[in-house]
């Protein structure tokens, strides 16, 4: 029988309650508000009534917002000219600012800070507390906030316009039946779906798919990011500092940065990019970032400290021509989950929230008339396009893409943006996605077997760096544990023929939550994979870097997933 499931109306559906669905949804409040005051009374006018709703798979808003971060605050304080006074969760205005090279155990400190890096005038934020604060926001303004539901599938109308989506089922078990508890998931509709799931979002993906957002464009490529905040003893680094790093531990084919970012209370937001487009099939991106923390710039400020909270997530690098069409019958794509990001400052924020208010800027002109369609959304994509941040990042549209082919060029091309306005070797250089990168171990490492010391494996000392699982704990990542796997593996013969002999399983490696496991019989010698989903910190490395494109990231039950609170 077929499954009857609750139809929620609304005009204005978020799907995603991150940085830029939340600003999108507080301007176009406002927006509808000022509207709305001037309408004057008993005249032909009337007021519009306006439903919103944002979905957020997290268990609250902010549980899964994770970045550096020092946001650039632009476009914040035109959303808000008085986010200060209306107590946005600051931790401190940058006022100290310093760039290094790092070798094994050495650093050289640039004279300069480049200017791409400075961050004079930008804050130091957390993500997950900004979500959680501008979510309280919306909230006064009547819009419903959904915490613990994940848009699972997109619903089209007869002629192929998304009309919204649906929630995932709750209570089903890991075998697809339904427990005692069983909830089935809600169809949303609304007029016009705002898409922002952040990095590699997987309805986003299905939509690009879909609707060819991607024709003619550079594929999306990523660099995952992983990260702790520490508390240590007071006067080592100010609210407010910064430090960016290159070089140690990564090795010059691999490209990534660290940064180290003072906040209140004596606690440093600590972490490393790592991008993934790296060949080396052994690397492994936490084990790099642990190696970060054992480097004496780093140790000799979060020794004696303590590990307060642990994330990882993906960040979308590629760029300019990387940019899928931002619109689509019903529908529209905002932040991170349309690859927007300046890779070169590494900031994406500014973005998010820039792009969340143009939509919100269209979608009311179009309520207003009464006209949604495919042409009235296109007018978003026109003015974001428009904006000082678009054209920041057509300045350093092939920055990525140059890094990708080595330090040499990738400095070249650092340079070259200046000199000759973003043109590197070519107006644009081509890419593959990130997951044909990877070299076999025979071709990276030869035939023999690869040493702990080539591979550049390392102990934690539990201390200063600590193995995957014990950093999952402080990600407060947890999930139901009788239900369906979220990461779907297509084909269990890859992993145990082709994969296991040309990268040996990169999986247990690339993810920084120890969710893939490949156990080995001692008797038989047979392979087994072994899913710990529980684990996942939803970075979605695996559905970006799986050299086969084996592994489907889609949403888990809803509130499962990290609690970060202060990441
Ligand atoms: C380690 C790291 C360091 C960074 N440093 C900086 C920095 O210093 N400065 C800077 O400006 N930017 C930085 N960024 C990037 C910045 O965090 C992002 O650009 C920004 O958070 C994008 O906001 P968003 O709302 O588009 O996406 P997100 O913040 O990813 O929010 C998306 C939300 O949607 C939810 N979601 C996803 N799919 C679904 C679904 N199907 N149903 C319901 N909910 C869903 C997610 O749980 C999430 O809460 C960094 C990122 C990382 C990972």
């Amino acid at each position: 029988m077929a499954v009857q499931r609750d139809i929620i109306e609304v005009d204005v559906l978020f799907v995603g309650g991150g940085i830029a669905s939340l600003s999108s949804a507080l301007h176009l409040a406002n927006l509808v508000e000022a509207y709305n005051e001037k309408v004057p009374v008993g005249g032909a006018e009337t007021k519009l009534e306006i439903e919103m709703a944002v979905l957020e798979k997290g268990a609250t808003f902010g549980a899964h917002g994770i970045s550096g971060a020092v946001m650039a605050p632009g476009p914040l304080k035109e959303l808000m000219p008085d986010f200060v006074e209306k107590g946005a969760p600051l931790e401190a205005e940058v006022t100290k600012e310093s760039v290094y090279f790092l070798t094994k155990t050495g650093k050289i400190k640039s004279p300069i800070v480049p200017p791409p890096l400075n961050n004079h005038g930008n804050y130091v934020v957390s993500m997950a507390k900004l979500n959680q604060w501008m979510s309280e926001l919306v909230e006064e303004k009547g819009v419903m906030l959904f915490a613990g539901f994940a848009g699972v599938e997109l619903l089209y109308d007869e002629e192929g316009t998304v009309i919204g989506v649906q929630t995932g089922d709750a209570g089903v078990d890991s075998k697809g039946e339904k427990k005692s508890n069983y909830e089935p998931g809600a169809d949303v509709h609304a007029r016009v779906t705002v898409f922002g799931e952040g990095s590699r979002g997987s309805l986003t993906k299905q939509l690009i798919t879909k609707f060819g957002l991607d024709k003619g464009k550079n594929p999306a490529g990523f660099e995952v990011g992983v990260k702790e905040v520490w508390e240590i003893p007071a006067g080592r680094v100010q609210p407010g500092e910064v430090i960016e790093t290159m070089g140690y531990p990564l090795k010059t084919d691999t490209f990534g940065g660290g940064f180290v970012y003072g906040m209140k209370d004596n606690m440093v937001s600590i972490g490393q990019l790592v991008s993934l487009d790296y060949s080396d099939p052994l690397l492994d991106p936490h084990r790099e970032f642990q190696k970060y923390k054992a480097h004496p710039l780093i140790s000799s400020i979060i020794e004696g400290g303590k590990l307060v909270q642990y994330g990882a997530k993906t960040v979308p690098v590629s760029g300019y021509f990387s940019i899928p069409k931002l619109y689509f019958p019903g529908g529209v794509l905002v932040g991170d989950g349309a690859n927007l990001f300046n890779s070169m400052k590494i900031k994406g924020i500014d973005l998010a929230i820039k792009s969340g208010m143009l939509a919100a800027q269209t979608i009311f002109n179009g309520l207003v008339k009464n006209d949604l369609s495919e042409s009235l959304l296109a007018n978003y994509s026109r003015a974001l396009l428009q904006t000082d941040e678009i054209k920041e990042t057509k300045k350093v549209r092939n920055f990525h893409q140059a890094m990708t082919r080595g330090l040499v060029l990738g400095m070249t091309a650092a340079v070259g943006q200046f000199l000759f306005k973003g043109r590197v070797l070519a107006d644009r250089l081509g890419a593959h996605p990130d997951h044909g990168y990877m070299k076999k171990v025979a071709e990276k490492y030869g035939t023999a077997k690869p040493s702990p010391e080539a591979i550049g494996d390392m102990k934690y000392d539990g201390k200063l760096t600590f193995d995957k699982e014990t950093d999952v704990y402080y990600s407060g990542a947890t999930h139901e544990e009788n239900q369906p796997c979220h990461l779907r593996v297509k084909d269990l013969d890859i992993c145990y023929g082709k994969c296991a002999e040309y990268y040996q399983n990169p999986c247990v490696r690339f993810c920084p939550a120890a969710v893939y496991e490949m156990e080995v019989d001692e008797a038989t010698g047979k392979k087994s994979l072994k899913l710990n989903f529980s684990n996942c910190v939803h970075c979605k490395t695996c559905d970006v870097k799986d050299p086969f494109e084996n592994i489907q990231w889609v949403p888990p039950e809803g509130g499962g997933g990290p609690k970060y609170t202060v990441v």
